[in-house]
């Protein structure tokens, strides 16, 4: 059993994660316990290499996208994704605090296990369109 402030939320999992450097066997089980079968497609989209990192020039502003099985989605770093799993059981439900795509960002960022791909700061409006999203002035 997990007891509280054992890395039962994102945070605290990726914090053990940062402490013991590696995805030891421990830790993949607790993943396991906490998002069940997110951790497994999480696990399986970075071995997918579906994980990207749009960095933008001149800004240097960045996008994490995540390769879906029927479309991309926008990550928010351990915040928010623009998928209906994490809008229904995060945000509304608040059943669990991660969709697999977040999970699958984290991983591909702590194992190094992601593209970067390289646009021009033009491309960000239109990138975030194709996505979906309603662009917000910063
Ligand atoms: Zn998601």
């Amino acid at each position: 059993m997990l007891t509280k402030g054992e890395g039962i939320s994102i945070k605290g999992l990726k914090a053990r994660l940062h402490r013991e450097k590696r995805l030891t066997p421990e830790l993949r089980e607790k993943f396991r316990k906490v998002y069940g079968l997110r951790f497994e497609r999480a696990i399986k989209a970075v071995a997918q290499h579906n994980v990207y990192k749009y960095v933008f020039r001149p800004s240097g502003r960045v996008l994490w996208i995540v390769v879906g099985r029927q479309k991309d989605y926008l990550i928010y770093p351990d915040m928010y994704c623009s998928c209906s799993d994490f809008y229904l059981n995060s945000v509304v439900r608040k059943k669990v605090d991660a969709c697999y795509h977040i999970l699958a960002r984290i991983l591909a960022e702590f194992l190094g296990f992601y593209d970067v791909l390289y646009a021009s700061d033009d491309e960000y409006v239109s990138l975030f369109n194709e996505l979906g999203e309603v662009l917000k002035a910063d």
